[in-house]
């Protein structure tokens, strides 16, 4: 499956100039039962149907269609820090457990269109509920296992499921983190009450059982131990799940997604971006509550004929060496996490990283946020392979910048998540006149022309008009789909992102990203991370506030230390960006709140500083990370 040698350049316009030449091709990846008629129908901008007349089904092309070929490779391995376990399941077992999952399912009602909410932490299980439910044509939503009922409810609301699936606990740094109580809660809360919830029990935390509702998974999976249940065939535009973004800027829009598209999408993606073949191990420490789970730890490396691996745990447990031992016993060649993940990294001894054999890898992919170049700089040194940031949203289901190093290899820059990826029509759009920038570094909204390529999201669910109010009405003149970030483009073609569209300061009259100043910030050697958001403030309008962790708390731990530290910061940006950058205020703090996926949440610390009420918080991760910065800014 590796692709020859190409031009970059112009499998990137070919991608766009033939669109339905080039998508045409790449939909020989995957099994279609019925072929399709139309590659693209664009007749109702700006939705966009693909594979028009097809019929396929997601959980076959992961895999019913691998098990000729590889029956008893690895699919799954799951290995649990926290419980000590390691389980490998083969493409049969996989199957058959499937099967298993999709039999109870039926046993309990739910057919084709049904909604299936999924609300589990990292086992087994939960893939099995994904696999299972696309394969009778049920549509999944998955929910974070790390959201508390408040959040719960209002996707349940939304999807109205038939069926709940869901466990006991999860557990965490070795905590067990009890779900039941928490799900009872959200249904109690919820208009739309599941008919059924099946509870996978761990043996971990007692839970009260509902009489007529609760179903234990144990008990069902043994009455269908020889289950076997054909997939269903599904139109290509059939809905393959609903997933909500992470809640950064505002209330989560539920992303709905194809079932043909996606399956090429992501079909595609394993050779020609993450370079992964039939056969090998990926590994992608993400969770399936977020877009890169479902993408890059379920569907994708299977649709690729790979063993991907399920890590329940932390990074640093039992200590900051567990997943480059992974590496090594699996001999995994693909990798992806998260900046959030190295910059827990950075705080622990390097020696750690150089412990293990890392010579299966071929490359480390990072997303979800901007990678600074000191932490991109550090990491790749730390491991010495290279680094690939990319750049993509809950809404494209697969990364829309990135360096395609299996169609042509080009070197990272770091700082950068690369170029445009094939079929994504980037442009840099002037806010002002809505006109493209074609100049270089130069400052403009990232933007897409439609229609979007395939496995992006076909709507918000159950919301048609959300879908083109919310993303296709920003730019000024034309219809095209805005990401809501800010991105500049070099003289080589190669990406910035500035950071999001809501997150720019304005200092008496100098627009300024938080992120120029943050990488600014970072390069100071005794910084782990920061965030800076811009403050109200009489005379200049806004000023620029930061809060940042130090890698060493003790260098902070001394008022006098911590001053002498702040001035060496303000210092940096005045040397990199100009006194205008320069911060008001540099404050040294633990932790910075952040949602559950690990994105820095601006907007709550932009309402703290100003003494607003945060909004909607949800999606936050660790609520005394805000009450850390409340104290801090709290008038004396
Ligand atoms: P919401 O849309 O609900 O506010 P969110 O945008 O954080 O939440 P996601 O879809 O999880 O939800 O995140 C996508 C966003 O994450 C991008 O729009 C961008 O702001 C940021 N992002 C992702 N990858 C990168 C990257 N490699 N570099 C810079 N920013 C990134
Ligand atoms: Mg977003």
């Amino acid at each position: 499956m590796t692709a020859a040698p190409q031009d970059f350049a112009a499998f990137h316009r070919r991608s766009i100039e033939d669109r339905d030449g080039f998508w045409g091709e790449q939909a020989q990846l995957i099994d279609w039962h019925q072929p399709y008629t139309q590659v693209c129908d664009t007749s109702r901008p700006p939705f966009a149907n693909w594979f028009v007349g097809g019929q396929t089904n997601l959980c076959h092309n992961a895999l019913d269609r691998h098990l000729k070929d590889r029956p008893d490779q690895a699919a799954l391995i799951f290995v649990s820090t926290e419980t000590d376990t390691e389980k490998t399941y083969s493409y049969r077992e996989l199957h058959a457990e499937v099967q298993r999952f999709a039999a109870i399912y039926q046993s309990l009602g739910v057919v084709k269109g049904d909604r299936v909410l999924i609300y589990m932490p990292m086992i087994p299980e939960a893939a099995f509920a994904m696999l299972a439910a696309v394969r009778i044509g049920a549509i999944h939503s998955v929910v974070f296992g790390g959201f508390a009922s408040h959040s719960l409810a209002s996707r349940i609301d939304d999807a109205s499921p038939k069926v709940v699936v869901s466990a006991d606990a999860g557990m965490r740094g070795g905590k067990v983190v009890p779900y039941k109580h928490l799900l009872d809660e959200a249904i109690t809360l919820a208009g739309n009450k599941p008919a059924r919830v099946v509870m996978v029990n761990r043996g971990l935390a007692d839970f009260a059982r509902v009489d007529g509702r609760d179903v234990d998974y144990a008990k069902l999976r043994a009455q269908h131990l020889d289950a076997q249940v054909p997939v269903t065939w599904v139109a290509s535009d059939h809905p393959s799940y609903i997933l909500y973004t992470s809640g950064t800027t505002g209330k989560p829009k539920g992303v709905q997604r194809d079932t043909g598209g996606y399956t090429v999408a992501l079909a595609a993606s394993m050779p020609h971006i993450f370079m992964g073949e039939p056969g090998e191990t990926y590994f992608s420490t993400s969770d399936i509550g977020w877009v890169v789970g479902h993408s890059y730890i379920i569907y994708g490396p299977l649709i690729g004929g790979m063993a991907t691996i399920m890590y329940e745990g932390l990074p640093i447990r039992p200590d900051a060496g567990i997943w480059w031992s992974l590496v090594e016993k699996y001999k995994v060649t693909v990798m992806f996490s998260a900046p959030t993940a190295v910059r827990v990294l950075k705080k622990q001894d390097p020696a750690f990283l150089k412990k293990y054999d890392l010579s299966s890898l071929k490359a480390l992919f990072l997303a979800g946020e901007p990678l600074d170049e000191p932490t991109a700089q550090w990491i790749s040194d730390s491991l010495g392979v290279p680094i690939i940031d990319n750049y993509w949203q809950t809404e494209t289901g697969w990364p829309l910048m990135a360096i395609c190093n299996g169609v042509e290899r080009a070197p990272s820059k770091f700082g950068s998540p690369g170029k445009a990826v094939y079929g994504y029509d980037v442009q840099l759009i002037d806010e002002n006149t809505g006109q493209p920038i074609t100049e270089p570094d130069r400052k403009g909204v990232v933007a897409i022309n439609g229609p979007l390529p395939p496995g992006c999201l076909q709507t918000v669910w159950g919301d048609d008009a959300r879908f083109v109010s919310t993303y296709w009405t920003s730019i000024p003149g034309q219809q095209m789909y805005s990401t809501f970030d800010w991105g500049v483009r070099d003289k080589d073609g190669y990406f910035y992102i500035l950071g999001r569209t809501d997150d720019v300061i304005n200092v008496a009259g100098h627009r300024l990203g938080t992120r120029e100043i943050e990488e600014s910030i970072s390069s100071h050697p005794a910084i782990a991370e920061v965030a800076v958001v811009g403050v109200a403030d009489q005379l200049k309008g806004q000023v620029a506030m930061a809060f940042a962790v130090v890698k060493d708390a003790a260098r902070v731990a001394d008022p006098a230390d911590a001053l002498k530290l702040e001035g060496e910061v303000m210092k940096v940006v005045d040397d990199q960006l100009g006194a205008v950058a320069r911060p008001a205020r540099v404050r040294f703090v633990t932790v910075l709140p952040k949602t559950r996926s690990g994105k820095v949440l601006r907007r709550a610390i932009q309402a703290v500083c100003e003494g607003r009420d945060a909004g909607d918080l949800t999606t936050m991760e660790d609520p005394a990370a805000l009450a850390q910065i409340k104290d801090l800014v709290r008038p004396a």
